[in-house]
């Protein structure tokens, strides 16, 4: 399968992990739309929200408390969580991921909802 991110989890393109475990694991974004944006991404390659199962409950949950803990330790007071869904949702890599956004001054942060 040609997919970037699992080419990455996998290790056969290099990328500094700011954070890996048995089943996620996170990196910066090659092209940060934001001061802090990391990527927070399962080792099990979903192709998108679209195609969550029941069974996909836990990694869901552990992508969101990745991000939490990642954002903690940035000190960040705020943030956004994003998942891109679908073409129509702006996502162009078909492995699922969370888009950990924030370190805006001010309240930057407030804008682009
Ligand atoms: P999405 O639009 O939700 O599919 O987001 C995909 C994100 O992956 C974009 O923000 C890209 O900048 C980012 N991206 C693509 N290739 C890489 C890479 N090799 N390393 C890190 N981030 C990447
Ligand atoms: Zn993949």
């Amino acid at each position: 399968m040609d997919c970037i991110f699992c080419k990455i989890i996998n290790k056969e393109m290099p990328t500094d992990f700011i954070y890996e475990d048995e089943s996620v694991v996170a990196f910066g974004d090659i092209r940060p739309s934001a001061p802090i944006h990391y990527l927070v991404v399962p080792r099990e390659h979903i192709q998108s929200i679209i195609y969550l199962q029941k069974n996909h409950q836990e990694i869901i949950s552990k992508l969101i408390f990745t991000a939490k803990n990642i954002a903690e330790k940035f000190g960040l007071k705020g943030y956004k969580l994003v998942f891109n869904v679908g073409r129509e949702g702006g996502q162009i890599i078909d492995h699922l991921h969370l888009h950990l956004l924030g370190g805006w001054k001010n309240e930057a942060g407030k804008i682009n909802v």
